[in-house]
């Protein structure tokens, strides 16, 4: 819209410029007779001509009021009479004529030269393309700096997103209970910071939303500055990062400055991994030095900053591991709220916000839906209520039915397993054989830390499933029996799959190499095995000093680490075994705890306990 209107204006002031130019030609210039120079000449030879203006390029003169006829050609002479009274004016193109003032003198016409005006053509040859070339660069400015902001350097405010009231309260985000928690702490300091400041204890400056996509970060966010009722200031990371060196850095003050002023308020940035990509260590080929430069005015504004006034800095990221170390230091990004996946229940409380605006049929249960979407993130569920909402409306129905539900919930699973961010059925099978095979051993063996959780949400994107297990005490030291438990319970998962699937899957990857790091350091570190005895083999520490001195130097013999390999393998095998022998007597409780799993996705400890007790 504002493009098009911009080059109308430009065509029209090229039309208006060339109608000028015509009315200058035409109307103001007063009608004169054009006269061949042969012409002329016979007419000052017989001394009609009263005065002449010699000009570098035409001569300029008037007729005395004598009669012409026979003297022009009679079209001439009529061009004369219809002159008005008293107007004789010619103009004639002046050739070479050397004898040109001889001839007036003789014939006595008054004759002046004249330096011609020339601010016509000057600015017909300069004025007017510099002033095309202006329109054309003016444009081609306007229509860049729409997307990138090239004229506004320096100058962000249209960048900067404020909103003076957000209008988003912790009841439009459900589902990330434990995250609003541990959020709330930041409202209570937005609404009262002097209360905070005030026993002198250091109010947190910035605090990371870590999560996948769509799990409501940027929702959550703006609920925060809803519920305290302070602006909310956001950017989004990539939005700093800019064609031009020095112009993110300029946007990273302008924000600060501006947030500054309206304390309290909530600055967010949003996609912080964009702007806070760990920096380069060698020497970079250029290209990033924006980047970095915009990342470094971040920390400085970060370190300037009194949190005493009000202004909490939160961000975003759904890749915490490739942040900047920097960023995540003390006064800066050091507290982490992960915004999960939710689980079922959460699933159902973010269906009820979103069904709230839409109309459904009384049969609808959203717990069953709940049930059906599993690893879908708010956004999803978000999605699928609209969606549904919309199968609905084709029909011409009253109000969304199951029916609706279930077709919208099979569009968006198809849709989110080609994008591979949910698992199929099959490998949400294995994961919760796996997770709970983990339990399984955890709880027979005695030694083995308590499970206090089992799920199989995916988090972030290695871990498809988790078996947590807390320590009942801090420990110094570890039995060796200890070790071993901690082996097969790492073993698990695996010997789990072995024994259902009778086939394994990937997913065992970084528990095996847990495993063989605690086997390997019995053997080589702590003296725990038979074939090896009590000899530290370990040649780490001795350099750890100098960590890049010759990584692969050993001070054992090929024939000492083929024997400590051996060893190694020999204690990962027992405890297989074991493992293996544990998990085919219990096969029926694995099974029920793998379905409950499947079922719930989630287990607490105490669950587990009665699960367990149930299926004796
Ligand atoms: P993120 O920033 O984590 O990628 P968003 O906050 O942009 O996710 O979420 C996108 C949309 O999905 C939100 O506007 C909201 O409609 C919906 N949504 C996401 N998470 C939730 C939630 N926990 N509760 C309610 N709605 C949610
Ligand atoms: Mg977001
Ligand atoms: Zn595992």
């Amino acid at each position: 819209m504002e493009k098009k209107q911009q080059s109308f204006s430009l065509w029209y002031f090229l039309i208006a410029f060339f109608f000028v130019l015509l009315l200058q030609n035409y109307l103001f210039t007063p009608r004169v007779a054009n006269l061949t120079y042969s012409e002329f000449k016979e007419l000052v030879r017989r001394g009609l001509v009263k005065e002449v203006v010699i000009e570098q390029e035409v001569i300029r003169g008037e007729l005395k009021m004598e009669n012409l006829e026979g003297v022009l050609p009679p079209k001439k002479v009529e061009e004369f009479g219809k002159m008005g009274e008293g107007d004789r004016r010619f103009f004639s193109v002046r050739v070479e004529d050397p004898g040109l003032i001889g001839d007036l003198e003789e014939a006595e016409v008054k004759f002046t030269g004249v330096r011609i005006n020339t601010w016509f053509r000057t600015i017909l040859s300069w004025v007017l393309p510099a002033l095309i070339f202006v329109g054309i660069w003016v444009l081609l400015m306007r229509r860049f700096s729409a997307g990138s902001g090239l004229m506004a350097i320096g100058k962000s405010k249209a960048k900067v997103y404020v909103e003076k009231e957000t209008g988003v309260t912790f009841a439009d985000v459900a589902g990330v209970d434990e995250a609003k928690e541990e959020v709330q702490e930041i409202v209570e300091l937005l609404k009262n910071p002097q209360r905070y400041g005030r026993l002198g204890g250091k109010n947190p400056k910035g605090v990371l939303l870590v999560g996948v996509p769509g799990t409501g970060k940027t929702l959550l966010a703006r609920a925060i500055a809803g519920e305290a009722g302070v602006p909310f200031f956001s950017m989004s990371g990539s939005s700093f990062v800019e064609m031009f060196v020095g112009v993110g850095a300029a946007r990273v003050r302008d924000l600060f400055a501006q947030a500054q002023a309206s304390a309290p308020c909530i600055i967010f940035i949003d996609e912080l991994d964009a702007l806070g990509k760990a920096r380069s260590a060698g020497p970079t080929l250029g290209g990033h030095d924006e980047r970095e430069q915009t990342l470094n005015q971040l920390l400085t504004e970060m370190d300037g900053f009194d949190p005493r006034k009000g202004v909490i800095i939160l961000a975003a990221t759904n890749r915490p591991e490739i942040l900047d170390p920097a960023l995540l230091r003390a006064g800066r990004f050091d507290r982490h709220v992960l915004v999960d996946r939710p689980d079922i229940n959460g699933r159902e409380a973010i269906l009820k916000v979103h069904a709230k605006g839409a109309k459904l049929a009384s049969e609808v249960n959203l717990r069953e839906i709940a049930a059906k979407t599993v690893g879908f993130v708010g956004a999803d569920l978000a999605n699928l209520v609209n969606e549904a909402a919309l199968l609905a409306a084709r029909r011409d129905k009253e109000a969304i039915d199951m029916k609706d539900f279930s077709e919208a919930i099979d569009r968006i699973v198809a849709g989110l397993e080609k994008k591979n961010r949910l698992l199929n059925p099959r490998e949400r099978e294995v994961v919760a054989y796996h997770e709970a095979g983990h339990a399984l051993i955890a709880t027979a063996l005695p030694g083995a830390d308590p499970v206090s959780k089992i799920s199989i949400i995916p988090r972030g994107i290695a871990a498809l499933g988790y078996t947590q297990q807390l320590p009942t005490e801090d420990r110094y030291l570890m039995l060796q029996s200890e070790l071993e438990t901690r082996i097969s319970v790492l073993l698990g998962g695996r010997v789990a799959e072995e024994i259902i699937f009778e086939d394994v899957s990937t997913g065992a990857q970084n528990d095996l190499q847990r495993v063989s790091d605690i086997a390997r350091r019995m053997v080589t570190d702590y003296g725990m095995s038979k074939e090896l005895g009590l000899i530290s083999y370990d040649n780490r520490s001795q350099h750890s000093f100098l960590p890049m001195v010759s990584p692969g130097v050993r001070e054992y013999s090929e024939d000492t680490a083929q024997r400590i390999d051996q060893a190694v393998a020999r204690i990962v095998a027992e405890a297989h075994d074991r493992v293996k022998q544990l998990l085919q007597e219990r096969r029926g409780k694995l099974e029920t705890l793998a379905k409950t799993l499947l079922d719930r996705e989630v287990l607490e400890g105490k669950d587990l306990e009665e699960i367990l007790r149930m299926s004796a």
